[in-house]
């Protein structure tokens, strides 16, 4: 057998593109239109296909950042509002907050989902709370039906951060086709599907999926594909607001086509590979993540384990081990209550999230992606029975 050393270095995820979106990239560059047109058109509409219609629209944007951005943007968020969103997230959920010069309200966890706390949420209602934020925490989603009933009784918004979430359930309903305002999905490199930076904010409102695509493209009244195909002068245009620029691009958006038909084979590896973690890892000192609910879909982006008190070294320590073994991991997250500018804006402290602040001490990612093989699984189990054993 190979001594780990022999081995290349596991990553703790990458992207799995293949000849076909290979392919369907270079058509786009060959065909003559690179920035947003006619592949664009047909991502969103196999997006929203993908999600089952029913009046849904699929707005393309060049990240999950600037459609968050775009859907408080379009909700009316500003300047003096409060949104609630929990700590345990990457600085992009509430990052769009600032933007718009309203103020993030952060919140504590479930400790067994690790999604924000209903309870938490309701507790942190003020007369300037307009919007809440859930981040369905590693693909698993969170408690809709009490967010969404919290929103209703108090007149709130919900724009859900579904960067983790293709593709999720809750209750037999695709994140995506729930009630809540806008839902936004990431592209980004180490996402379910990649477009190697891309997002798509999704919405049943005609009114914000109007606003959202008309400030996704500088405030113009028409994008250029519209110009360049209608029969109005292809030079006219009127802008109605000062927009953004977040469009997705046709070459982009073919990556996106390709990947988002492999999307139901990758849930089903993903979903093996997170049973076979299931399996192997339970002899250990470990949490291990929480499952959907029976006859739900978890998406599986993240596999966060957790080092129960009685495992025989930190976090840290088990980090640089596996390491030491060729296996690369991360941490999801550093919650946004111990980074500098949120902590000191807002005078946050550990004890002020004592389940988020827990699960981040103890937290590792390990490598879950579909491109890995069951020896490159048998490795990352193999270390961490070595190293925890
Ligand atoms: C990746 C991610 C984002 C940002 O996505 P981008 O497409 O990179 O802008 C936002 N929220 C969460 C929870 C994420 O993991």
């Amino acid at each position: 057998m190979n001594s780990p050393a022999d081995l290349p270095f596991l990553p703790f995820a990458r992207p799995d593109i293949g000849p076909a979106e290979i392919d369907a990239v270079s058509a786009a560059m060959r065909s003559g239109w690179v920035t947003t047109g006619p592949k664009t058109k047909e991502f969103e509409q196999a997006f929203t296909a993908f999600l089952g219609g029913g009046g849904l629209q699929s707005i393309a944007v060049n990240s999950a950042t600037a459609g968050l951005h775009l859907a408080l943007e379009a909700l009316g968020i500003g300047p003096g509002d409060e949104v609630i969103a929990p700590t345990l997230t990457f600085t992009a959920t509430v990052e769009v907050v600032r933007y718009l010069g309203a103020d993030p309200v952060l919140v504590d966890v479930d400790p067994v989902t690790l999604n924000i706390d209903p309870a938490k949420v309701r507790a942190a209602i003020t007369p300037r709370t307009k919007a809440i934020m859930p981040v369905h925490y590693g693909g698993l989603a969170c408690d809709m039906d009490a967010i969404l009933a919290i929103a209703k009784e108090h007149h709130l918004k919900v724009v859900e951060d579904a960067a983790h979430a293709l593709p999720t359930t809750w209750r037999g309903t695709l994140v995506g086709q729930l009630q809540s305002d806008v839902t936004v999905f990431s592209f980004y490199a180490n996402k379910t599907i990649t477009t190697g930076e891309g997002g798509m904010a999704v919405t049943h409102d005609p009114a914000l999926a109007q606003r959202m695509r008309t400030m996704r493209l500088h405030g113009m009244s028409r994008d250029a594909f519209d110009r360049f195909t209608s029969k109005t002068p292809a030079w006219y245009y009127e802008v109605i607001a000062p927009g953004f620029k977040y469009n997705m691009t046709d070459v982009a958006a073919a990556m996106g086509v390709e990947q988002l038909a492999r999307l139901p084979q990758f849930v089903q590896r993903r979903q093996a590979l997170a049973n076979r973690y299931h399996e192997q890892l339970a002899p250990l000192p470990l949490n291990l993540p929480a499952n959907a609910p029976q006859g739900d879909i978890h998406a599986w982006h993240l596999y966060v384990i957790r080092l129960r008190a009685d495992a025989p070294l930190g976090r840290d320590e088990a980090i640089q081990a596996l390491s030491d073994r060729g296996i690369g991991t991360s941490v999801h997250y550093v919650p946004l209550h111990r980074h500098p500018y949120w902590r000191d804006r807002y005078q946050l402290t550990p004890e002020m999230f004592p389940q988020a602040d827990a699960a981040y001490q103890a937290m590792i990612s390990i490598p879950l992606f579909t491109a890995m093989g069951d020896s490159d699984q048998d490795r990352v189990i193999a270390a961490l029975h070595e190293v925890l054993g």
